[in-house]
């Protein structure tokens, strides 16, 4: 593997360094105030972004994005990482950016029209309608939600019950996980339908406090009913019981995303745990950073974030080089080592803070709350390891199920 950053990358990660410091930190203040009070003045920095022809940067060329590869946008996403609104300013934040690609490879071409083009516009937003709170989200074929064709009237009816849908506070769809199949193989039971969030039947029972905070609009967890909501029966995204098929097709970058993401937060706290052990100081003359124990919270977390994002990359690398089904030791892999890194990494970062550390003034307290969610959502660790650990050991003749 080549490890060298090709020049043009290298201006590109200045200028999105430059971007996210000078316009992005200093809303951070507001971030306690909720999302909501953020709008107009992130709007702004929006059409900032797409002034400076930085918008997309994960999508192809020929949709407005700069042609990126996986390992390359992986860069952009740790410098996005470093500020919890970066992605946002930049249209490529989480579900979105897992709903514009299913529909640029599996949408049909009324349903890019009326849905892609907008999302890549920035013009609404989108929501992932998959876990329930009556299953276990972990074995994601275990499923309540129904979507019954109803030929006569060519309509979907779909009834269920889902929660932990990410941004659906003021999404103008919603991608749902319904089965459509009950009789048919567990993994081809269910398909993935468009359903507009003003579909009579969609309703949005609440967003949901989460460590203390129910957040609001893009930074939400809505709860939702679908209560004979009917959609046409042209609304299923892709072939019909391919539902998981398109999910795990989603979930493959959409880790890497995530992980680089987490890498910049990781930047970030490092940055700021030296900032404070480098200037407060205990006596005249003693800093904190001349003890040894913050000396060793220091080079150990620069060992694991620096271990974190080779792994991650040589992730990116393997499915940008052979895809994603051949990568996928390594995307489990990097799941739950980084969310570990990341829990590490905040957690000394807050510690070496004191008090200041728990308060609202520095993001690490929001990134504590909102990211310990890291080794729970698109599979928890202890499926991730499992995956791992089941391939390693049918190379030793064991086969576990
Ligand atoms: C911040 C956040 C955002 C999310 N966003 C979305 C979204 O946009 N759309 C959506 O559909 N869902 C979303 N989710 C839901 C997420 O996908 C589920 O929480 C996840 O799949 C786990 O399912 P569960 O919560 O039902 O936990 P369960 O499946 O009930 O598991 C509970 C715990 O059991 C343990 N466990 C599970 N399986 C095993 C195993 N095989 N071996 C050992 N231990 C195990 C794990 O520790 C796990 O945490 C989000 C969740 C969070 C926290």
């Amino acid at each position: 593997m080549d490890f060298s950053i090709a020049p043009d990358l290298k201006k590109l990660l200045a200028t999105i360094r430059e971007f996210v410091d000078v316009e992005l930190i200093p809303l951070e203040a507001k971030l306690g105030e909720g999302f909501s009070a953020l709008g107009p003045a992130l709007e702004a920095k929006r059409r900032l972004v797409k002034d400076a022809g930085l918008w997309t940067p994960h999508l192809p060329k020929e949709h407005g994005g700069m042609g990126l590869s996986l390992a390359e946008f992986g860069h952009v996403s740790e410098e996005l990482g470093r500020s919890p609104l970066g992605h946002y300013a930049f249209n490529c934040q989480a579900p979105d950016i897992g709903n514009t690609e299913i529909l640029l490879d599996y949408g049909t071409e009324a349903q890019k029209k009326r849905w892609l083009e907008p999302l890549i516009a920035g013009e609404h937003r989108s929501c992932f309608s998959m876990t329930e709170p009556e299953f276990a989200g972990s074995n994601p074929v275990l499923m309540g939600t129904m979507a019954e064709h109803d030929e006569a009237a060519g309509q979907w009816v779909i009834n269920g019950h889902k929660w932990f849908t990410t941004s659906a506070d003021g999404a103008a769809f919603a991608v749902v996980m319904a089965v459509t199949d009950p009789d048919g193989n567990p993994h081809a039971r269910a398909s993935q339908i468009i359903v507009p969030t003003d579909t009579p039947g969609f309703r949005l029972m609440r967003n949901i406090p989460m460590m203390g905070h129910a957040g609001s609009g893009w930074a939400s967890h809505g709860e939702i009913a679908y209560e004979d909501c009917r959609v046409p029966f042209d609304s299923l995204l892709g072939p019909r019981g391919a539902g998981f098929l398109i999910a795990q097709q989603r979930l493959g970058p959409g880790r890497i995303h995530h992980c680089m993401r987490w890498i910049g937060i990781c930047e970030r706290a490092f940055d700021m745990m030296c900032q404070h052990a480098a200037t407060r100081e205990l006596a005249p003359g003693k800093p904190l950073g001349s003890r040894q124990t913050v000396q060793a919270w220091i080079a150990e977390s620069r060992a694991e974030i620096h271990a974190a994002r080779l792994i991650v990359l040589h992730a990116a690398w393997r499915i940008d080089h052979e895809g994603v089904y051949a990568a996928r030791e390594e995307i489990s892999l990097i799941k739950f080592h980084v969310a570990s890194v990341l829990q590490r990494v905040l957690d000394r970062a807050i510690q070496v803070h004191g008090a200041l550390g728990l308060t609202d003034d520095t993001p690490l307290a929001f990134w504590y709350g909102h990211e310990r969610g890291a080794r729970i959502y698109d599979g928890p660790d202890e499926v991730h390891k499992t995956v791992v650990a089941r391939r390693i050991l049918k190379k030793y003749g064991i086969s576990v199920q």
